[in-house]
């Protein structure tokens, strides 16, 4: 199918040739001809499959085909989508496809003040992009009428029912006049989004690409066992491969997403954290700032894992690994991008091998497991192994330190262990230790049984063992 077949008007399809797209994405094919037709969607889509045009299309479409007069604080399409990026990341592509169209659209979202929002809305805007709370703190004050509201896209539903946003959700669409038409998409189908789906649209038309949970393609997937206080070394040392581009470093907090930023800024790695505790104009600058490249490392946490499109992301780290696996689906769904390559590196702690059970249940498949580097079949070193003079501040070099560090550590232990072990056999074996000692520390065999006090432990013991 070409763009051709969906009978597009013809500045919509001259701004689609201007953004490079020839062919519909599977979700487009099938998306775009009932909603031009008027009908109610439900799309299941996974993030990345293009379907902010598979309903930005279809409503401009028929937005152009019946143009009306502007009502004062009123809106034809309203948009909800669950987070302030993912809402000015729609209304971009709203304003770039619909760049030769008369229209106007407008995108409220909280975070930043609410005057200029309502003066935006007070002359009547062709669609409004929001975030269910500040759409409602708008409607609240009178500065928004939703009652000639056409058309209804509810976007991520899966996501804006994980953030709470159920009752907002409710109270909006109760504002809505009943006649309009309705989409709703989800990168998953729960029985709370079926239920959505029954209350919201009418005889929709089901449009699925992906079976829920199913990895990004072309993401190489990987996992690297590591100790928690190894962590960040081991990222800083991933971070300055050669490889890397961009890379989104996720974590599960908002206190681990600003440590990882302050501990990889000691390593001279620039880095900017995005989440939930930042004001809307860091979370800007921090955005801004990774798209153009001028910071190459975003540290965030689940805040980031939906929507975003920012097609230059190679690597993603799991640095703390999610514990709700389907969440680290959408994670990895930010890199390999518009048929870009990607690649997603979970860096899993003793005590995070649960989650990463679940992940791997929840895609259907087991990481391949990366050898921490400097461990036997470990990835090559970096620059620090092969420059004869290194750089004691570079993160190849401070890595290696701390793996010699903890391997020195480890074999400190053992060697107490092994030291406590051959003092406590020697105590216990006065007469028969010392010359049966000596021969099988030189043959490496066990130490003949000797005879136990009473309510001692036997002292056998394997000569060479480690542990
Ligand atoms: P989305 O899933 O809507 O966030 O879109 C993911 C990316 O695919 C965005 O960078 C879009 O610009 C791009 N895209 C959407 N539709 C097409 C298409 N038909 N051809 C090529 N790229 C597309």
């Amino acid at each position: 199918m070409n763009f051709s077949d969906l009978a597009l008007a013809e500045p919509l399809s001259r701004a689609i040739a201007e953004k490079g797209y020839d062919t519909p994405t599977p979700i487009q094919q099938a998306a775009i001809p009932p909603a031009l037709a008027g009908n109610d969607v439900l799309g299941l889509a996974q993030t990345g499959t293009g379907k902010t045009a598979a309903f930005a299309l279809p409503i401009l479409n028929r937005l152009a085909a019946n143009p009306k007069h502007r009502l004062k604080l009123s809106t034809r399409v309203l948009v909800l989508a669950p987070t302030r990026e993912l809402a000015a990341q729609i209304a971009a592509s709203f304003t770039a496809y619909g760049r030769y169209l008369k229209l106007s659209v407008a995108c409220v979202f909280g975070g930043v003040p609410i005057g200029r929002q309502e003066r935006a809305l007070f002359p009547g805007v062709d669609v409004l992009v929001a975030t269910p709370g500040r759409l409602l703190d708008l409607v609240m004050k009178g500065a928004c009428d939703l009652g000639h509201v056409e058309m209804l896209v509810l976007d991520e539903c899966d996501q804006m029912l994980d953030l709470g946003f159920v009752h907002d959700l409710k109270r909006i669409t109760g504002l809505l006049p009943k006649q309009r038409q309705s989409m709703l998409f989800s990168a998953t189908l729960p029985p709370t989004i079926e239920d959505m789906a029954q209350r919201y649209l009418k005889n929709p038309i089901k449009v699925a690409v992906k079976p829920a949970a199913t990895t990004a393609e072309r993401v190489v997937q990987t996992v690297i066992h590591v100790s928690q206080p190894e962590k960040l070394a081991l990222l800083a040392h991933l971070l300055v491969e050669p490889d890397v581009g961009s890379a989104i470093v996720f974590t599960r907090t908002k206190h681990g997403a600003d440590r990882v930023v302050r501990q990889l800024s000691a390593h001279k790695i620039a880095a900017e954290a995005i989440h939930g505790n930042r004001s809307q104009a860091q979370r800007t600058r921090a955005l801004t700032g990774f798209r153009t490249g001028e910071v190459k490392v975003l540290v965030a946490t689940d805040i980031a894992a939906r929507g975003l499109d920012i097609p230059a992301v190679s690597h993603i780290f799991n640095y703390e690994l999610p514990n709700v696996p389907e969440q680290y689906v959408h994670r990895i769904g930010r890199t390999a991008r518009a048929g870009r390559e990607g690649r997603a590196i979970a860096l899993c702690a003793p005590d995070e091998r649960a989650f990463l059970k679940d992940i791997e249940r929840t895609i259907r498949m087991q990481l391949d497991q990366q050898a921490l580097p400097g461990a036997r079949g470990g990835s090559p070193l970096g620059s620090a192994s092969t420059n004869s003079m290194p750089d004691v501040t570079s993160p190849h070099t401070v890595y290696w330190r701390s793996r010699k560090r903890a391997s020195s550590k480890q074999m400190k232990n053992w060697l107490l262990a092994l030291f406590g072990a051959l003092v406590r056999a020697i105590e216990q074996t006065p007469r028969t230790c010392g010359t049966s000692l000596n021969s099988a520390f030189r043959s490496g065999r066990s130490l003949p049984p000797v005879p136990v006090p009473l309510g001692q432990p036997p002292c056998a013991m394997k000569l060479g063992m480690t542990r």
